[in-house]
């Protein structure tokens, strides 16, 4: 029997990153992103909704000339309905909606945390695993349980990757911070004394920066994202190590932005050694927002009909990972 594999369109914009990609069954046909770099501090939401406004249109000309097919090929249009931040869902979805209308496909509404979680599934060897989700607005321990994605542990302030960007600002390093910080970072080694919180399988960032901010007239600045990294990320692996024990999953997965950085990879690879599972994490090059996480869950929604009318497809920014009911795993 010949199966028809079906070709989704995906859209990413939930915050930083505009992101177009168009997949076909498990394999990625064409990806396009375009990431907003604040001119200083932080996202703005506002300055990132009207970034994201300019580069779709733009993307998604590129995707059209690319694409080995014509558009009308396309089973169904996938978007990030959310979390995230509203002005930016809702550029995103209006886009969706537009070339769902268009072209007359389906609308499917994926949760981009999910996603990051699919993806990795997809693309690694991981099956059922424990996963720890590390990125610029999110931080969870995400494994499924009868029907849904259920939430073990997070942050109960801000993400980790949240953190290390306004650490990243105090310290005077470009944007994003995470990347800057994991440089600074092999070159420190004196570990300074920072607040370590772990609330059962939850932990907690806020804390922790304003502490490494108060170090900065007295220490160098390798030091502190040395000792910065050390103390979270631990926090991150003792976390893991819990909920592993707890559940018994035979892998971790590390997905999300901050998934990048080698030294947290190592944390949580050691912590798999000790509780005999395998460790695996999502290539550098997918591990930040991207269009095809958002094309990929698109096809396994695609294949339960699971979709969205545009009536149904208002922008969800506090969409919860665990209120999603998970229609394509048995
Ligand atoms: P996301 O929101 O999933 O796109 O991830 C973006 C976040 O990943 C930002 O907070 C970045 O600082 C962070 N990030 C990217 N690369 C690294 C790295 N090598 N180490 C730590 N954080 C990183
Ligand atoms: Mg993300």
């Amino acid at each position: 029997m010949v199966t028809i594999e079906p070709i989704i369109l995906g859209f990413e914009g939930t915050a930083h990153t505009a992101s177009v990609a168009v997949v076909r069954g498990d394999q990625i046909i064409v990806h396009k992103a375009a990431t907003y770099v604040p001119a200083h501090g932080g996202i703005h939401p506002r300055e990132a909704s009207e970034f994201l406004a300019k580069q779709f249109p733009i993307l998604l000309k590129q995707i059209i000339t690319e694409l080995p097919f014509k558009l009308q090929k396309i089973d169904a249009i996938a978007f990030s309905q959310g979390p995230g931040l509203g002005p930016c869902l809702r550029i995103t979805a209006t886009i969706a909606r537009a070339i769902s209308l268009l072209l007359n496909r389906p609308l499917i509404g994926v949760n981009h945390c999910i996603a990051h979680v699919e993806l990795g599934r997809i693309i690694t060897p991981a099956e059922d695993p424990m996963v720890l989700y590390v990125s610029g607005g999110n931080t969870q321990l995400i494994t499924f349980l009868n029907g849904r994605y259920r939430v073990l542990g997070e942050t109960l302030d801000i993400a980790i990757g949240n953190a290390l960007d306004s650490l990243g600002r105090k310290l005077g390093l470009p944007h994003p911070g995470g990347p800057n910080i994991e440089y600074a970072a092999k070159k420190g080694h004196k570990l300074l004394p920072l607040p370590y919180t772990i609330k059962g399988m939850s932990f907690s960032f806020s804390g922790v920066v304003t502490a490494a901010q108060k170090l900065i007239s007295k220490h160098n600045l390798e030091d502190i994202c040395y000792s910065f990294q050390e103390y979270t990320f631990a926090a991150l692996a003792e976390a893991t190590e819990r909920a592993l024990s707890c559940t018994r999953k035979s892998s971790i997965l590390l997905t999300g932005g901050v998934a990048a950085n080698m030294r947290l990879q190592e944390m949580i690879e050691e912590v798999a050694t000790e509780q005999a599972a395998n460790f695996y994490a999502v290539p550098k090059n997918l591990a930040g927002d991207n269009g095809v996480m958002i094309a990929l869950t698109g096809v396994k929604m695609f294949e339960k009909n699971d979709y969205i009318s545009v009536e149904q497809s208002l922008v969800k920014p506090r969409w919860r990972t665990d209120q999603v009911e998970v229609k394509w795993i048995k």
